[in-house]
């Protein structure tokens, strides 16, 4: 048996033809999953009994569970246990200009970046496709909202489970399901480039986001494993070659890291390292955890670093800081749950 929601249009058509009906059955299911929402075979009414039936045999409807949630005033945050009893998060910001979802793509993640939570859980196993779509439909279902953006930043590696990955954008973006513009879709990645080239052939305008954090490979290595497979001159030169399609921009983000990755040096190597490039950079606060030793930058610090990009000509901005009260930085939830926190 299948998950329905792992199902992009595609597939669902070649369902309906393998088993002797019309294509158009598939547009007339994404409309009762994904416009009405029900939540059974049987409420498809525009369906036919015998294939109601069939698809009951074929396929479940079954979603993850939302195990917890915690509520802040322009956040929240889920934690879902899946049917192997997998723990993953999810989080909702709520902007002024709509609501980003951040959702996670792994149980677990093999990057083994030095400051992040997430990766003190090795990656168990890839999300399905529909474990990630469902992650969207039940935090709308739950919040009483729409989703407007979604960001693929939450527990995971988007690129070290990409076909996953790229049918789950094919579900959500989907005209005739929960209709996302690919604008409005961002993956982060923390560098693997030859998923970068393949994403580079994707004909869809999905935004592309670099988890870069370091001005050189030596600082880079230390705090990111990736560099080594990956080093910075490959990863900028795939970047690049990314960016000769029109429209493309891409975004850069730099977690500041105090007395690490924050000196006024490491500005100006960052600046001259995407210079001339359709590029912004993303500044983060480090969002401190109790497992990790790494301090985050002071105000006047992250202002510095941000006045120093500014002046060399760098499209910058600081990112606002969401959820600090709810332990929303990546990977937090599920180890305080795990802790009995
Ligand atoms: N693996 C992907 C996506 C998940 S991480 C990637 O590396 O891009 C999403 C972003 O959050 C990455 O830029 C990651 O480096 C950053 N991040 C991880 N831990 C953080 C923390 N404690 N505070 C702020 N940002 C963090």
């Amino acid at each position: 048996m299948e998950n329905i929601y792992g199902y992009t249009m595609d597939m669902l058509e070649d369902y309906f033809t393998s088993i002797g009906e019309k294509k158009f059955k598939a547009s007339q299911v994404y409309d009762w999953l994904y416009k009405k929402r029900v939540n059974s075979f049987d409420e498809m009414t525009n369906i036919g009994k015998d294939i109601r039936e069939k698809l009951k045999q074929d396929f479940t409807m079954d979603k993850i569970k939302i195990l917890t949630k915690q509520k802040g005033i322009d956040v929240s945050k889920y934690l879902f246990g899946l049917f192997d009893n997998n723990k993953i998060e999810a989080v909702l910001m709520y902007h002024d200009y709509g609501t980003s979802l951040c959702v996670s793509s792994q149980v677990g993640c093999n990057m083994s970046c030095a400051f992040c939570e997430s990766g003190r859980l090795k990656k168990v196993r890839n999300l399905e496709a529909y474990e990630i779509v469902e992650q969207v439909l039940l935090i709308e279902e739950a919040e009483g909202v729409r989703i407007s953006h979604i960001v693929m930043m939450g527990i995971g590696e988007p690129f070290d489970n990409y076909d996953n990955v790229i049918r789950f954008i094919n579900i959500v973006n989907n005209d005739k399901g929960i209709a996302i513009g690919s604008r409005h879709i961002t993956v982060s990645t923390c560098g693997i480039v030859p998923k970068i080239k393949e994403f580079s052939k994707l004909d869809k305008q999905v935004n592309l986001a670099i988890s870069l954090h370091a001005s050189n490979d030596e600082l880079r290595r230390k705090l990111m494993p990736i560099d080594k497979a990956y080093p910075l001159e490959l990863l900028m030169d795939t970047i690049k070659e990314y960016l000769r399609n029109d429209g493309r921009r891409v975004t850069f983000e730099y977690i500041m890291l105090k007395d690490v990755n924050d000196k006024e040096e490491n500005a100006k190597e960052l600046a001259k390292l995407i210079k001339g490039m359709n590029a912004y950079v993303n500044l983060i606060p480090y969002n401190e955890t109790s497992h990790i030793e790494f301090k985050k930058s002071s105000k006047d610090t992250i202002l510095k670093f941000y006045d120093i990009l500014k002046k060399n000509g760098i499209n910058v901005t600081i990112r606002r800081e969401f959820g600090s009260t709810v332990s929303a930085a990546c990977g937090q939830l599920r180890s305080n749950y795990e802790e009995g926190l």
